[in-house]
């Protein structure tokens, strides 16, 4: 039997501390020293998956190639260990539940009272390893969604802790990311919620091989001592992770305390040379002074940060090409639809992200219009390429009429509608077109000239689509079609010819950029975002 070692990641103290940039840099400098790596996240809560929560919620869902809608902090394992993960690289109690549940209809238990304790714990732990032989990964990063204390987090927790004796794991650690925070009143750092966590993390019968301490300052030797006395650590173990001003310098931050020398010791693996010097160059790169670009997200939830993270980093990644800070200013489509495009003026690049529903889809319209009679570079990602196609539709075809039918069910001029395959669908979770699927490019078009190929594959997530019944028409009136899929003859990218820069794509590029290999079409858009200002 192949076997893996080990990291579990565990949270203390309260939840949105960073624990998946910290589990996510781990899989980083260990990729780097030439060990493959996998990162798993154990996410609590009872959905089987994301994608019914909503930004308010659970801020953006990721999208995989295999067509899994997870938690976000799969795009920060993937932008850190540039690597693709898959669906299974998501467990929620949602999916372990209706996995244990069917096979108990099926008789699989036949005979046995099934009970959170073996068949729970035991379901996630075969999701654990399996996910673990199927990357053939040497290291697998498995992270623990929530904080410790939390009711609906012990099966994963008591799931972690049996890993330990299990055949199939080599070797295990526990690391324990802690809160450490900072009176401002007594001017100090306080380590009392850490030996809390970790009390409570014991009781559960795991005893933290390591801790990362997270904090506003990096924190003192003194209090490294301290936290190591009373967690029972070595001092060697308790790592500092402060706030940094950008989050790819955290691998960085961690390296030079020896973490990743210090997790192999503890793993029995070899420690060997890193390399770091390319990212180095990426940090140095990002911290560097330079011009600003000032881009307008136009979307519906501007005040959650994380609701559009994969689009922030994207345009961030192709901002550090670019030799460019991406300053990205959240507008409001509500309010742009209620006071008019004045917010947009000065705007070096316009971008309509994806989105659900009748909220904000006039000013959305509004925008679109906006960059497209003015000339200013211009990227519309999903419903983004959706109301693109009816801005034109109406203001340049003329067609007063043209509408989606997610927003118009009955109108007469439909040129977004629903997918073939969705009609009669009525269940909500996982039932969209998610995933990759393959798109065609034309030559001459602004999406080759950014691809510099012909065949792409970028991931999905929507219901509705381009209405081929209006293709003609609106080619003949001057959109360019750049994209289709080749097995359907669904149009994946339009463009328009006489504008600088204007695309729209069906597809979400933004979970696919990396910050070594920023995407293709925010590259292109960024550069004439750019050139314009
Ligand atoms: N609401 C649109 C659809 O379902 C677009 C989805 C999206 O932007 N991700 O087709």
């Amino acid at each position: 039997m192949r076997k893996t070692h080990f990291i579990f990641v565990t949270g203390g103290v309260v939840s949105s501390i960073g624990k998946g940039i910290v589990a996510a840099s781990l899989g980083n400098l260990l990729k780097n020293r030439g060990y493959r790596v996998t990162v798993q996240k154990l996410d609590p809560y009872v959905n089987v998956d994301a994608g019914t929560m909503n930004p308010y919620q659970h801020g953006e869902v990721f999208v995989t190639d295999d067509g899994a809608e997870t938690d976000l902090d799969l795009g920060h394992y993937e932008r850190f260990i540039d690597e693709s993960l898959g669906r299974d690289n998501n467990v929620t109690t949602g999916k372990v539940y209706s996995t244990v549940i069917q096979r108990e209809r099926r008789g699989d238990y036949l005979g046995a009272t099934v009970q959170v304790i073996p068949h729970i714990t035991d379901q996630i732990k075969s999701m654990v390893i399996d996910v673990a032989a199927n990357s053939e990964a040497d290291i697998a990063i498995v992270e623990v969604g929530g904080t410790i204390g939390d009711i609906e987090g012990l099966p994963f927790i008591e799931a972690i802790r049996q890993l330990k004796n299990d055949p199939a794991v080599s070797r295990a650690i526990y690391i324990h990311v802690t809160l450490v925070p900072h009176l401002g009143a007594a001017g100090e750092l306080k380590t009392k919620p850490t030996q809390h966590s970790v009390k409570e993390l014991r009781s559960i019968g795991i005893q933290p091989d390591v801790i990362v301490c997270r904090s506003e300052k990096p924190i003192t030797k003194e209090m490294t001592a301290k936290i190591a006395l009373f967690c029972d650590v070595r001092p060697e173990a308790v790592f500092s992770c402060p706030d940094v001003p950008t989050i790819y310098e955290v691998p960085l931050c961690l390296d030079e305390q020896n973490m990743a020398d210090y997790v192999l010791e503890q793993l029995a693996l070899e420690k060997r040379m890193a390399d770091l010097s390319a990212w180095r160059e990426l940090v140095a790169k990002i911290k560097q002074p330079s011009r600003r670009v000032r881009i307008c997200v136009v979307g519906k939830y501007i005040e959650i940060k994380d609701a559009y993270l994969s689009l922030a980093e994207a345009l961030n990644h192709a901002g550090i090409a670019n030799n460019v800070t991406v300053d990205i200013d959240r507008i409001d489509a509500e309010s742009v639809g209620s006071e008019g495009t004045e917010c947009l003026q000065g705007a070096d690049g316009i971008l309509v992200p994806g989105g659900f529903g009748s909220r904000g889809v006039a000013g959305k319209i509004a925008a679109i219009n906006y960059a497209r009679v003015n000339n200013i570079p211009f990227l519309g990602i999903c419903y983004g390429l959706q109301w693109a196609v009816v801005e034109f539709a109406r203001n340049v075809c003329g067609w007063q009429e043209a509408d989606s039918t997610e927003v118009t069910p009955g109108t007469s001029c439909p040129v977004v509608a629903e997918m073939y395959e969705q009609k009669g669908i009525s269940e909500l979770g996982g039932t969209m077109r998610l995933g990759a699927y393959a798109c065609r490019l034309r030559r001459n078009t602004k999406a080759f000239e950014a691809y510099g190929q012909l065949e792409i594959s970028e991931r999905h997530r929507h219901r509705f689509e381009f209405n081929n019944r209006y293709r003609m028409d609106l080619e003949d009136a001057g959109m360019v079609i750049s994209g289709i899929n080749p097995d359907r003859n669904l149009v994946e990218i339009i463009e328009l010819r006489d504008h600088p820069w204007f695309l729209a794509c069906q597809f979400h590029p933004e979970y696919k950029s990396r910050p070594s290999r920023p995407h293709p079409l925010f590259l292109k858009f960024i550069e004439a975002a750019a050139s314009a200002g």
